[in-house]
């Protein structure tokens, strides 16, 4: 069984998608990270997210592993574990540029697919559930309004000590929302037979009794 979650940045699909993920003892999959890792590795290397020609060739000896510890998705590139690094506010919009690249996109789908192909798994992301797993038994897509979305992200940015302001932030949500529903290869947009659920006026809990409604009728 493949359940998929999509919308844009700040929407609360990775709380929702861990906290189902628990509740029905699937794996959870958060496919913004592997995207994240591949833009931290390119910076670190000097390389820019919109140099497409670079990026594929940095791209193509890149070995990306995920695993779970203590509850928690790690991803390493080429066996440094960047998971520590990966959630700076600079890598959001770096990782939604390098996303655009249909090679990177090729590259990190064909890994999603094995995942889900051997484990029953819940799995987040912009393109899950339209071109990932087009096939998955449930498919959502969670949205809020930007002003919310931003609020979320600022709080969670503000808990890991990176005091963001709010407008930043949500000139940046903004930014990457175009960017994602407007690049040419698997855009965001609502899947086919999604669910919508917009979770602006919505608790977790709500959000996560909801969709476990859809799942376990
Ligand atoms: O979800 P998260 O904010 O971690 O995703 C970071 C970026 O990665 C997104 O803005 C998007 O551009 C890209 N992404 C994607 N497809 C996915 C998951 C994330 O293009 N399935």
């Amino acid at each position: 069984m493949n359940i998929t979650i999509d919308g844009p940045g700040g929407s609360g699909k990775s709380t929702v998608a861990k906290l189902i993920a628990k509740k029905l003892s699937v794996s959870y999959l958060d496919t913004g990270a592997m995207y994240r890792a591949i833009a931290y590795y390119a910076l670190k290397k000097g390389v820019e997210p919109d140099d497409e020609p670079t990026v594929i060739a940095l791209i193509e000896n890149l070995e990306m592993k995920l695993w779970e510890e203590n509850g928690v998705q790690q991803v390493s590139v080429n066996g440094e574990n960047v998971t520590p690094f990966i959630r700076e506010h600079n890598i959001s919009m770096a990782a939604s540029t390098i996303s655009k690249i249909p090679a990177v996109r090729i590259k990190l789908v064909e890994l999603q697919r094995k995942i889900a192909s051997v484990t029953d798994c819940i799995m987040d992301g912009r393109d899950c559930g339209s071109f990932v797993l087009p096939d998955a038994e449930y498919k959502f897509y969670m949205t809020a309004s930007s002003d919310v979305r931003a609020e979320r992200r600022r709080k969670e940015l503000a808990l890991k000590g990176q005091d963001i302001p709010f407008e930043e932030i949500k000139k940046d949500i903004e930014a990457r929302d175009k960017q994602d529903m407007t690049r040419s290869f698997a855009p965001l947009v609502v899947p086919d037979k999604a669910v919508v659920i917009d979770t602006s006026e919505m608790t977790v809990d709500e959000v996560v009794n909801l969709i476990c409604g859809y799942i376990c009728r």
